[in-house]
């Protein structure tokens, strides 16, 4: 049996404990087996990727350039095996794995170029002949912990920038689905990185994430999941004088206003909603649609959603895979039967599906009739469910939209400018979008949310240097 093992100081490491990876469109068939980390072995991590800092921070931002787009090349080149890898074990469908393979290769790249742009700023001083200057210096050890649902974007979205701007980093990937961060961690054991500088550890968040969230050594945490855990590591963070940046989840509205294109709107819902199995802290959960085109639309929906195939994510003709695994399955369908027992109307879906292989399958739910104070409508449900709020102007919409705890991305489909742009202003999240789905954005521009979706500096783009690096002032008398 081989067993993909954790990256501890420039090593592969030899642990005792293993788990099993599982695919979701196949319960039969065991993605790989992956090493568990213990305490011990995060300390090691953790001192290795202390042991390197100092030299890493002082290293050309050439080099790291350098590195940074080997990484992204050999990324792109080998997308459609890491994107079927990463369809295996999380369930997208094929076409989305690879795109999202690509996508973190971009990340790469993108961040390359961002290690050799780092500046600071030169400012005339209020005392003639002293001279300021501001300097942006790496942060030191940045622990990054990610969700199941994007296993190699986001930890490319952290794990490039952080190595960009000079950090060094220890990665815990979910456990759910080691088998992408593996892939990228081998990449990455290759790619020229000084030892220690980037480390693995796969292991149950409540073990391996928990000590590098404690250990004084790690100056940062990056987080990107579940509001309960999200909000306990912020705690935590706080305690011990940390800095951390959350990314949590979403209810994200999607407005159809009367004038909207009808084939446009249906696009943007039937996608936002429903594609990576609804699996997205972005998906269009909430729908938010004018009474002058309700009827219409949910017809259209039906027609559209009676279209989709769900089943085994790497088979060329499904459109939604699998759920991810039978506790998902479990709060999907427990979401579904609370759906109806508030008085939503099921139109669509909402049933387990049996397919050639045994797999945790779930045809798309679609309610009407909902309202916005239904807990289907507060909570989040992170699977394939959708509601229709009904509502009666724009004003009504906007109001509904944004009364959520979170704010991560909101969305609109009109022709009307003037709404696009009221809405552009006055949309309480941290992404807005006109006639697109809630999901699917740019590696290149900031990601993140407002209220419960998120906290602290934004990732992604130039703004991820907010968090991975910190500003110092320096005066000088020459
Ligand atoms: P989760 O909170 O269960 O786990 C996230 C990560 O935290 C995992 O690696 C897990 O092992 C680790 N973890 C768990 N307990 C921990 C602890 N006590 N200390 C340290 N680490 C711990 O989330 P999930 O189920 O993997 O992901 C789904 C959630 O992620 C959804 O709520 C979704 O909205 C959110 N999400 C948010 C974004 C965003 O950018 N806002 C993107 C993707 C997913």
């Amino acid at each position: 049996m081989t067993v993909h093992q954790n990256f501890i100081a420039g090593n592969w490491s030899q642990t005792d404990a293993v788990v099993e990876n599982i695919n979701p469109s196949d319960t039969r068939d065991i993605v790989g087996h992956y090493a568990s980390a213990d305490r011990a072995a995060v300390e090691s991590a953790i001192e290795a990727a202390h042991t390197a800092f100092p030299a890493w921070a002082r290293v050309s931002p050439e080099v790291r350039a350098d590195i940074l787009d080997r990484v992204g090349t050999e990324i792109l080149a080998r997308r459609d095996e890491l994107g079927a890898l990463l369809s295996r074990e999380e369930g997208k469908i094929l076409s989305e794995g690879v795109a999202e393979a690509a996508r973190a290769g971009r990340v790469f790249k993108f961040f390359a170029g961002e290690a050799l742009r780092l500046n600071g700023e030169r400012i005339t001083s209020v005392r003639p002949g002293v001279e300021v200057e501001v300097l942006r210096e790496p942060e030191g050890v940045i622990g990054i912990i990610t969700p199941w649902n994007f296993p190699l974007a986001i930890p490319a979205w952290k794990i490039a920038p952080a190595l960009a701007y000079g950090n060094t980093v220890v990665f815990k990937p979910a456990e759910l689905v080691p088998g992408s961060g593996w892939a990228l961690a081998e990449i990455l054991s290759r790619a020229g990185l000084p030892e220690g500088v980037f480390n693995l550890v796969i292991g149950p968040g409540s073990k391996v994430g928990q000590a590098m969230v404690e250990s004084p050594k790690v100056r940062g945490i990056s987080f990107t999941g579940s509001v309960p855990t999200g909000r306990r590591i912020g705690v935590a963070c706080f305690e011990m004088g940390k800095k951390v940046q959350l990314e949590l989840g979403g209810k994200n509205p999607l407005i159809v206003l009367a004038d909207a294109d009808l084939e446009v709107a249906a696009n943007a819902i039937i996608n936002g909603a429903f594609f990576s199995t609804g699996q997205r802290c972005t998906a269009s959960s909430r729908i938010i649609v004018e009474s002058g085109i309700h009827d219409r639309l949910i017809e259209r929906l039906v027609d559209g959603l009676a279209r989709l195939r769900v089943g085994h994510a790497l088979k060329p003709d499904s459109h939604i895979g699998p759920v991810v695994n039978a506790a998902q399955l479990e709060q999907d369908l427990s979401y579904i039967k609370l759906g109806r027992e508030e008085g939503g109307r099921l139109v669509f879906g909402g049933e387990r599906l049996q397919r050639e292989e045994p797999g945790h399958y779930l045809s798309p739910a679609l309610f009407t009739g909902t309202d916005n104070s239904m807990r289907i409508n507060r909570e989040e449900i992170f699977g394939p469910v959708a509601s229709v709020i009904r509502v009666e102007s724009y004003e009504e919409a906007v109001a509904v939209a944004n009364d959520t705890e979170f704010g991560l991305s909101s969305g609109i489909c009109t022709t009307s400018l003037k709404f696009a742009s009221d809405f552009k202003h006055r949309s309480a999240a941290g992404m807005v979008m006109v006639n697109l789905p809630t999901a699917g954005v740019d590696y290149h521009v900031p990601f993140g949310g407002r209220k419960g979706s998120s906290y602290g500096p934004r990732e992604q783009g130039a703004y991820a240097r907010e968090f991975y690096s910190v500003v110092k002032t320096a005066y000088t008398q020459p």
